[in-house]
């Protein structure tokens, strides 16, 4: 049996009767101009999952519970300290059942494979569990229930600030050593070998929170060619703190002391001067850009005009979580530059087609280089990450080519995504994750008894 495409987006452009045979999680035969066979599965638009480049899955369960303001002036850092609330309450059960619901909201919107950047790693007291990678095996758990793809990256956090010599009180939970770093990584890893396609990453929280000496020993605990994660210059403040403790700028410094390439991501990079973009652009790094979230903590505007007219790649994130919905990451993203430079159609460019097709292949492109997973696309031998846009969706009517794509990124609704397959297997239907009603009932036990702690 094989999937009957109306039209698709091949690697080489968009190609009309598009039928697929699958084995083993793969597309194994592909042909261009064919009939359906009698028993194919028909859909009308394919598209290849899009990986999702930075989450922290469980800031899912204080979605829409910080959106009023404190005493003084509220800010990413009063955020922050809410944020830390709930960090400080989660049990394993209760990540594994929030990471769960977000991935199946992640699957529902497109994306097929996830970078969990993992930094919740002990009890509350900053007490190692008896398995060191307890908390990172319940985000491969949830990966595995939900059949999502994983890129897991575990989090070095050393300290509270650059002048700091020691976390916070609050911060406990996220505190490794080089050593510790590297024992969890590779408890991580045993569990992480039973998924198929799963990938092992580094990440350092950020510059202020991990010394360069410490970044650069525990980035042994993984494989040479696995990808580098780090926030950067979210933040003025922290771009400040950087100055005054360096000299330099984050992302200068960075580029200054480390050698970045293209297995780096950096996520945000938003307040950086012309001289950074240019230099991250040749880097052949990654620029991790979480719109939605980016918005809602008030971090400002990378300048993504900029950085894509020197050739610079990037990919999308979910991050907070705060919402999930890609085709919304990608079209906040065109719209913050075109309400910053008073422009339309700021992203794209006359060789890479419209708008939407040159975001939705910058992210695609972007994010597999990010997760160090191969952006194989829809073509013999890639991995069968699939999406296909709804049939007969009022929207899509009369589209065709780059018009489709055009209309899923401005115009949709969160309701155009009818079926999505991860490594060959249908993980949503209809518009529904096959397991979302008892992902969900989980989920809304975690939050009843994490709400009333
Ligand atoms: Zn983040």
């Amino acid at each position: 049996m094989g999937i009957h495409f109306k039209t698709a987006l091949l690697p080489d452009g968009w190609k009309n009767d598009v039928r697929l045979e699958l084995d083993g999680g793969r597309i194994s035969t592909l042909s261009e101009g064919a009939a359906p066979s009698p028993g194919d599965e028909r859909f009308e638009v394919g598209l290849p999952g899009m990986p999702n480049l930075h989450s922290h899955s469980f800031q899912r369960a204080m979605a829409g519970l910080a959106e009023y303001p404190g005493k003084g002036p509220d800010s990413f850092w009063t955020w922050r300290d809410l944020m830390y609330r709930l960090a400080n309450k989660v049990t394993p059960d209760e990540l594994e059942a929030i990471a769960a619901q977000a991935f199946v909201e992640m699957l529902e919107a497109g994306f097929t494979h996830v970078g969990e950047f993992h930094y919740l790693h002990h009890d509350a007291g900053g007490r190692h569990f008896g398995d060191l990678a307890e908390m990172s095996n319940r985000i491969i758990a949830a990966a595995e229930r939900t059949g999502i793809g994983l890129t897991l990256l575990p989090v070095l956090y050393m300290r509270s600030g650059f002048d700091a010599l020691d976390v916070r009180d609050d911060q406990r939970r996220f505190f490794n050593d080089p050593d510790s770093y590297a024992r969890l990584t590779e408890a991580a890893r045993t569990h992480l070998s039973q998924v198929p396609g799963a990938v092992l990453g580094f990440a350092a929280h950020s510059l202020r929170a991990v010394p360069e000496d410490a970044l650069r020993q525990a980035r042994g605990a993984v494989d040479a060619e696995a990808p580098i994660h780090i926030h950067i210059a979210e933040q003025t403040a922290e771009v400040n703190d950087c100055i005054a403790a360096t000299g330099q700028r984050p992302v200068e410094r960075l580029l200054s002391e480390f050698e970045v390439d293209s297995r780096w991501c950096l996520v945000h990079a938003t307040h950086v001067d012309r001289s950074e973009v240019d230099a991250i652009a040749a880097s052949r790094a990654c620029v991790g850009l979480c719109p939605i979230t980016e918005a809602n903590l008030g971090d400002g505007i990378f300048p993504a005009r900029q950085f894509a007219e020197v050739g610079g790649r990037y990919g999308v994130g979910s991050d907070s979580n705060v919402r999930i919905d890609m085709s919304e990451e990608l079209r906040l993203l065109e719209y913050g530059q075109r309400l910053q430079l008073q422009a339309r159609n700021v992203l794209s460019s006359s060789d890479s087609g419209s708008t939407g097709r040159t975001l939705y292949s910058a992210a695609f492109q972007g994010g597999s280089a990010a997760l160090g997973i191969e952006p194989e696309g829809i073509a013999v031998g890639g991995r069968a990450d699939l999406v296909s846009l709804r049939l007969n969706h009022l929207d899509l009517d009369g589209r065709q080519g780059d018009a489709l794509l055009d209309s899923f990124v401005f115009a949709n609704k969160a309701d155009m995504i009818d079926t999505v397959w991860r490594n060959g297997r249908k993980r949503v239907a209809d518009g529904r994750h096959v397991s979302r009603a008892e992902v969900g009932s989980g989920y809304r036990g975690a939050l009843a008894s994490l709400l009333e702690r």
